[in-house]
């Protein structure tokens, strides 16, 4: 964000009084633009064993197929939301049962909640949709799947077929590598990548071949 959209002035990021960290301030008016994550709603739509998948006709993932999903509008509830993206994207009703899932998305800012339901009557192709379809487990495109935040989703649902025994929490973020140099001469110490899962060491650190100390530091 560079201008504010109360007044147009120039936007400097700054710690509030009485806040603990940046936001988005206008230099002019003085608005503090809070930016939140936002929520993405889905659901899982059953019938007969089968779930509907959309194929996407929009980026991103343009041609990966997906569970009928998108962003929670304005003055709906998060199941009204998911049965609203399933009748855009697969022209089909559905009758939510529960929410079995929630991905939080941190690198994208996003809140990924999931719901189950059952088909009521036909489904069709939705505006941003190629072609809708119905898959048993053992059918479902898994690399073909537009984003991992619905593949978790379609793995917990087939885990136990839609019963309401629980939440499954799941946590996304792109893997991360951290270099190491040499405090003195910067030379490469080691590298650490890290994910949302689990922290590994990728290369082993080694000692500076020119002052021949291994102090690193992050940067
Ligand atoms: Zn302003």
């Amino acid at each position: 964000m560079k201008y504010c959209s109360s007044c147009g002035g120039n936007i400097s990021r700054r710690t509030p009084e009485d806040d603990n960290r940046e936001r988005a301030i206008c230099d002019d008016c003085g608005t503090v633009h809070y930016q939140n994550p936002l929520i993405v709603v889905g659901c899982i739509v059953e019938s007969e064993g089968k779930v509907l998948l959309c194929k996407r006709s929009i980026e991103p993932r343009y041609g990966y197929w997906t569970i009928p999903a998108g962003f929670m509008e304005l003055g709906e509830t998060l199941a009204g939301g998911a049965a609203r993206e399933t009748l855009e994207e697969a022209c089909a009703t559905v009758d939510i049962s529960h929410q079995f899932a929630s991905v939080d998305v941190i690198d994208a800012g996003q809140v990924h909640i999931f719901f189950c339901g059952k088909l009521v009557g036909g489904f069709g192709v939705g505006e941003e949709s190629l072609d809708t379809q119905l898959f048993s487990e053992d059918e479902i495109p898994w690399d073909d799947l537009a984003f991992h935040s619905g593949k978790f989703a379609l793995e917990k649902y087939f885990e136990d077929r839609g019963e309401n025994n629980g939440v499954h929490f799941h946590e996304l973020r792109r893997s991360k590598t951290v270099v190491f140099r040499c405090l003195f001469c910067r030379c490469l110490l080691g590298k650490l990548q890290t994910t949302g899962q689990r922290r590994r060491r990728q290369v082993t650190t080694k000692q500076c071949s020119v002052l021949k100390h291994d102090r690193g530091c992050a940067g």
